[in-house]
Order: C-alpha cells, then sequence, then structure tokens
C-alpha cells in the first residue's frame, strides 16, 4: 500500500493530470471572481505538481549545494505565490513538470532505440551434444562447442564456420548491407543473422566475450566518458546558477533602492528572471546530443568509444595508417616458393609450423598452406620482423629480410621477391615464399574522401620494404610512405606527426600497432573485433574493415559536434535575450515559462538528430 503511494506520487503523468485539472478549475472560478476558493486551487496544484521539487531543493540547501534548477523554481513559484500572482506561481511548477517529464521521454525513447539497434545478442543458443540437438542459453555455449545456427537465426557467439554454407546478413554488427556468403572455415561474429542454409560452427568464444556483447558493452560504457561540451555544461551550471541567484537578488532590490519601481514590482522581475535562467535545455540536451551520436554511429558499425572522441576526430588533420590489414585486404595468397636443397613441401612444413604461435595476416596465409604441423618450442613472435623457434632442437626463423639479418642469415640474390618471407634454420637460409595480397578496392576513393573533408596529411607507416610500401602509397593517393619500420619506430614517427599537427589520427588493425593506436590523439581500429588489444587501445573501433568507414566517422562527429553546439548556442541565446527583456519589465512570467519550456523541447528534438545518420 506504502509502495502504491509512493508510486502515485511519483507518476509524473497523475501529477500533472490532477495539477492541470485544478489550474483550469481556478482559472475559470477566478473569472466569477469566487473570492477565496481560486487562490486555495492554485496552491494545490502548486503542492501537487512541485512536491518532489520541493523536497529535492531542501535536500540540496541541507547538502549545502542547494544552487541548482529545482531551487530556482521553487523560489519562483513559492515567491510569485507570496506576491498573490498564485496563477503564476502554479503555472511556473506545472510547466515545469511538463518540460521535464517530456525531457525524460525523450531520452528514454531515445535509449530504447538506441537498445533497439543493438538487439543483437540471443538468448539462446542450439548446440549438438553427443550427436543431439540441445537449445541452451547463449551464455552456457562453451568455448570448442558446435552450435547449430538456423536461416533467420543469429549467432550465439562468435564461431568458425564447420560445415554448411550460407548467407549472412552483418548489418547490425557493421552497418553492411549487403550480406556476405560464408563457408567451411569463415568466422562468423555474434550478431550475424544467417539468411539461408543451415550453419554448424565450432564456438571460439563465450558469449560475453563475444563481438555482440562487446559492442554493447562498448556503447553503454562510452555515454560515460563525457565530451568536451557536456563537461562544459557542467562546469557552467555550477557558476551559473549561483550568479543567477545573485543577479535576481540585485534585481529585486536596486531599483526600489533608486526609487525606479516598488519593491513588488522588482520581485516580480527578479522572480521572472529566475524563471528564465533555469538551465534545464542545455543539461539535457547536449549530453543527449552525444549520446545519440554514439547510437547512431554504432548501428552504422562505428563505435566511438566516448563522447570526447567527437570533437577530436571531427577536427582531423593528419592521418596515418597501417598498411598490412588496413589499406590492403591482409589476405595473402602464396605466389611462389623457392626452396633451397629442400623439397617446397618440407619449406612451408616448417614456415607453417613457425606461424601457428602468429595471428599476424602473413602468418594466417601461410599457415594454411600445410598439414605438417611440426612441434615447435621456445616460440617468440618479433612484431615487424617475424617469427622464432626451435624445432628438432635447431633454432629456425621466419620472416623478412631485417629477421634474416638478425641470424647473420644474407639471402642469395636470386630468392629475393618483392613481397616475400624467408625462412631459416640453424643459421642456413632454407628459400622463400612470395605472398601478394591486394589494395582494398575502395582504398583511393575513401583517401580521395578524406581529402575533401579537409585531410591535409596522410602518411603510411609500415613495416614492409621500400617498393611496396611505394606502391601501395602511389596507388590509393598517399602522401608519405615511411617503410621498413619496427612497431617502436612506427611510434616515434607517430609523436613527430602528432606535435606538427593539431589532430592526428592513426588507423590499424591493432596487430603489432596497440601502442600507436593508443597514443594517436584517436586510434580508430579496423575491421578487428577479435583483438582484444586493438579495442582496449583504441578510440573509435570500426567493425568492417572498409575503409570508407573512416570518412564516415569524421562526418558522423562533425554533425553530432554541430548538433551539441547548435544547442548550446539556441539555448544560451534565447534565454539571453528573454532575460534582457525581463530585466527592463518586458517579460513576463507567462513568458519565462513557455521560453524554458520551449527551447528545452526544441533542443532536446534537435539532439535526436545525431541519433539518424544517411
Ligand atoms: P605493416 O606495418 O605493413 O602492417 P607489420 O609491421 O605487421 O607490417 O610487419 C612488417 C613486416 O614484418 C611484414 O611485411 C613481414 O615481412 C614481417 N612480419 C611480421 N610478422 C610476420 C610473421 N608473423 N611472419 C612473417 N613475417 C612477418
Ligand atoms: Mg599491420
Amino acid at each position: 500500500m506504502k509502495k502504491q503511494i509512493k508510486k502515485l506520487i511519483k507518476s509524473d503523468s497523475l501529477k500533472i493530470g490532477i495539477s492541470l485539472s485544478l489550474f483550469v478549475l481556478g482559472f475559470i472560478l477566478n473569472i466569477f471572481s469566487v473570492g477565496i476558493i481560486t487562490p486555495i486551487l492554485f496552491v494545490l496544484a502548486l503542492v501537487v505538481s512541485g512536491i518532489e521539487v520541493f523536497v529535492d531543493a531542501v535536500k540540496g540547501i541541507l547538502r549545502l549545494d542547494p544552487l541548482d534548477e529545482k531551487f530556482l523554481m521553487s523560489i519562483a513559484s513559492v515567491g510569485a505565490m507570496l506576491l498573490g500572482d498564485f496563477s503564476e506561481g502554479a503555472a511556473v511548477m506545472i510547466f515545469y513538470l511538463i518540460g521535464e517529464t517530456a525531457e525524460h521521454k525523450a531520452v528514454r525513447k531515445s535509449r530504447a532505440s538506441i537498445k533497439a539497434l543493438m538487439d543483437i545478442c540471443p538468448d539462446e543458443a542450439c548446440v549438438l551434444v553427443e550427436g543431439k540437438e540441445v537449445v541452451v542459453d547463449a551464455e552456457d555455449v562453451e568455448v570448442g562447442a558446435t552450435v547449430i545456427i538456423r536461416p533467420g537465426e543469429r549467432a550465439p557467439v562468435d564461431a568458425v564456420v564447420i560445415s554448411g554454407r550460407a548467407d549472412v546478413d552483418t548489418s547490425s554488427m557493421t552497418g553492411e548491407p549487403l550480406p556476405i556468403s560464408v563457408s567451411e572455415g569463415d568466422r562468423l561474429l555474434s550478431g550475424y543473422v544467417v539468411k539461408d542454409g543451415l550453419i554448424y560452427a565450432r564456438a571460439e568464444r563465450a558469449s560475453d566475450e563475444s563481438a555482440a556483447a562487446r559492442v554493447l558493452e562498448l556503447v553503454e560504457f562510452a555515454s560515460d566518458n563525457k565530451s568536451r561540451e557536456e563537461s562544459f555544461i557542467t562546469k557552467f551550471s555550477r557558476y551559473y546558477t549561483p550568479i543567477v541567484v545573485l543577479l535576481a537578488l540585485l534585481v529585486a532590490i536596486l531599483p526600489p533602492i533608486f526609487k525606479i519601481f516598488t519593491l513588488e514590482n522588482s520581485i516580480y522581475t527578479a522572480l521572472t528572471f529566475l524563471v528564465i535562467s533555469c538551465p534545464c535545455a542545455l543539461v539535457i540536451s547536449v549530453p543527449m546530443a552525444f549520446f545519440g551520436g554514439i547510437g547512431g554511429a554504432a548501428s552504422r558499425g562505428i563505435l566511438f568509444k566516448g563522447g570526447n572522441v567527437f570533437s577530436k576526430i571531427a577536427k582531423a588533420e593528419t592521418i596515418a595508417f597501417d598498411k598490412t590489414g588496413t589499406i590492403t585486404s591482409g589476405r595473402f595468397v602464396i605466389e611462389e616458393v623457392l626452396a633451397v636443397d629442400i623439397s617446397k613441401e618440407e619449406l612451408l612444413s616448417i614456415a607453417a609450423s613457425l606461424e601457428s604461435v602468429s595471428n599476424h595476416p602473413i602468418a594466417e596465409c601461410i599457415k594454411k598452406s600445410s598439414d605438417e604441423i611440426l612441434k615447435t618450442e621456445n616460440e617468440k613472435e618479433i612484431s615487424g620482423l617475424g617469427i622464432c623457434a626451435d624445432i628438432d632442437g635447431k633454432v629456425c626463423a621466419v620472416g623478412n629480410l631485417l629477421m634474416m639479418r638478425e641470424y647473420g642469415v644474407e639471402v642469395p640474390e636470386g630468392y629475393i621477391r618483392n613481397s616475400a618471407v624467408y625462412v631459416l634454420c640453424d643459421r642456413v637460409f632454407l628459400g622463400s615464399i612470395s605472398i601478394s595480397d591486394e589494395i582494398k578496392p575502395e582504398a583511393k576513393g575513401a583517401i580521395a574522401d578524406l581529402y575533401k573533408l579537409g585531410v591535409k596529411r596522410t602518411a603510411i607507416l609500415s613495416g614492409d620494404r621500400e617498393e611496396n610500401v611505394r606502391r601501395v602509397a602511389d596507388e590509393v593517393g598517399i602522401k608519405e610512405a615511411h617503410f621498413g619500420m619496427k612497431p617502436d619506430e612506427k611510434y616515434t614517427k607517430l609523436e613527430e606527426l602528432i606535435f606538427s599537427s593539431s589532430g592526428t589520427v592513426y588507423v590499424g588493425d591493432g596487430i603489432n600497432d596497440a601502442p600507436s593506436l593508443a597514443r594517436a590523439d584517436v586510434g580508430v581500429a579496423m575491421g578487428n573485433m577479435g583483438q582484444d588489444s586493438a579495442i582496449e587501445a583504441s578510440d573509435v573501433v570500426i567493425m568492417t574493415d572498409n575503409l570508407d568507414k573512416l570518412a564516415e566517422a569524421i562526418k558522423i562527429a562533425r554533425k553530432t559536434v554541430k548538433i551539441a553546439r547548435e544547442n548550446i548556442v539556441f539555448a544560451i541565446g534565447v534565454k539571453a535575450l528573454i532575460l534582457i527583456l525581463g530585466i527592463f519589465g518586458f517579460a513576463n512570467m507567462w513568458l519565462a515559462v513557455f521560453a524554458d519550456v520551449g527551447v528545452a523541447v526544441i533542443a532536446v528534438l534537435n539532439s535526436m538528430r545525431a541519433l539518424k545518420y544517411k
């Protein structure tokens, strides 16, 4: 019973309903001037609509932190009543309540629509247990289990297809409208929808570590990282409200002293002034713009890790790219195998065994080239060079020319290829494997778009050889090519770029380059939901490896920042105008109330635009 009463007191629409009825009744009776009854109706309306606000204002005073908008509204409404302006006093509170309720509805709505966009984690999964299909909670799917995904269902966890082929809709995760087709060996991320065909897949991650859960977590967590604009508003209201109260006091006291207005007149002006200066529109609509931006971007496969990232990437001037897996597809194929003294199969077997510890795109390709995986010990991955390990007690290595040089091995002239990795064992050169990797088809257009957006400087930072890096840079229109760099050299070069420019973005795939992702003003990790280090180190995660998303991210960021600023300027502008009118006695409390609610509603509607991006 007590709970129900509490709920009733908390129900805003009920309070609005009752207080508004009392108010209207009071107004009608006022026309027939039914003496003492009308003020009582207005006081009742004030009590019903304002009870929570008063309680909060008093709590604020007790906390010695009284100067918030609730305090302003309480003084204004009670003050008006004390002056005998009963209807105005009630109106202030009722409309304040209506405005607040509308704002909360809007926030709830945008939260709900983000949630709907993000309704990507299935609750249940169908797994194969001893040859039988069993439906379990998605959380209970163990790594290694075989999951079955039927047409129309979402993958419950990140998995690799074991059998079956199907077209898969990735749009809720990646924002890509076109389905991709998957078959044996391809990866499925949780949240992908299988459109046709039956898929058997092996679970690679538990559901809470799978892509869909991470996306949700990033989006939820993102609203905690406040943007500059949001911090500005918080700071602003801390100084703003006390200043407003002080000004209101002056407005109330000074004119009567100089006998310009009567005391009663100037108190009324001061109260109007308080109502006008309520900062609700700002306090709510600015964070909402960023909230919308984060949600809108997420539905297009771009995850911003906080409101603070928007204004930084919006100002991007210099963009540095990793090459392999970022500008190029990272899907290598073997073109030529040259072995010395051993067979090609043996060479590939040694290389594949060494690469088995690595998830570098080169390793992924070489691993597939042999079924004969030898036992290795003391495996070590040297970023930007390659892999070394012991096989049969012999020190073996695979990697680029720098790697060979580490072991004092010179590669004979005839074995050097433009893009190749080399293999050695016990300081003896065993052969080379040339591989090729294509430039992503959209790369050129995507880079051109970046220039159109005002990016001035572009660079590739790569561990690859000069010819390759230059060729790729020229082909896609990137101005600077830095080659032969180890990860620490990439980092140093990136710092140089950061110091010479005001907004430096680093775009990488997280393999070998997590430090650079973290160091840049904005680190953008591409197409690698599987790579923990990339997600942690970056500020923006792009779910696909499509480079066009980069320009899109910048555009979304600019739009969001613009909306937030519009709200700030609009709200402060309108308030300032009415304040001035108010000080000179041209604005009454009615105008103040409507301006306050109106500005808040318009600003909130404006913020909702950030959620949609064409
Ligand atoms: P990029 O900067 O182009 O992304 P990386 O820094 O990842 O390149 O690697 C630079 C070079 O180091 C590669 O071109 C390759 O020659 C060599 N390399 C790195 N990792 C491996 C590996 N696992 N196996 C063989 N070679 C590797
Ligand atoms: Mg790389």
